[in-house]
């Protein structure tokens, strides 16, 4: 066993700004035959709809307020790329790791879809692209 118990796993999923997350699942869905599923994150004020690509995923987010993060992204960048997710089986060992590296953590861990614990480093600390963690509830204790 190695001390340095913190592990990156994989590409969790790739998340995708989007105006409508329905319209844009049929890409995924009708054409390309994958599995879809929908989510509502509450806290969030998000509509997601997860399509899974063998073991990774797409992740298309949908703001349902009007002032949301991902509604100004949009406004601002048009839909697109917004997020890779890396899965880590140890959130806080990782994030504590990257504050130490000097990469600025936008927010402490909290709930993402698919019961997971979530946080997310500052795109100008990681080369423009929004960097989202997440640890799945079942992987750990
Ligand atoms: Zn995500």
């Amino acid at each position: 066993m190695s001390t340095e118990h913190m592990k990156t796993l994989k590409i969790d999923h790739v998340g995708i700004a989007v105006k409508s997350a329905e319209k844009s699942a049929k890409l995924f869905s009708d054409v390309l035959g994958l599995e879809t599923e929908e989510e509502i994150l509450n806290d969030r004020k998000l509509k997601i709809i997860m399509i899974k690509v063998g073991k990774s995923r797409l992740e298309l987010l949908e703001d349902l307020d009007v002032n949301g993060t991902i509604a100004k992204f949009i406004e601002k960048r048009g839909e697109g790329l917004h997020h890779i997710a890396f899965e880590v089986d140890d959130i806080n060992e990782t994030l504590k790791k990257m504050k130490e590296n000097g990469y600025r953590v936008l927010s402490e861990p909290s709930a993402g879809a698919d019961n997971t614990m979530v946080a997310f480093i500052h795109p100008k600390d990681t080369h423009g692209v929004l960097i989202e963690l997440v640890e799945r509830s079942s992987q750990k204790r």
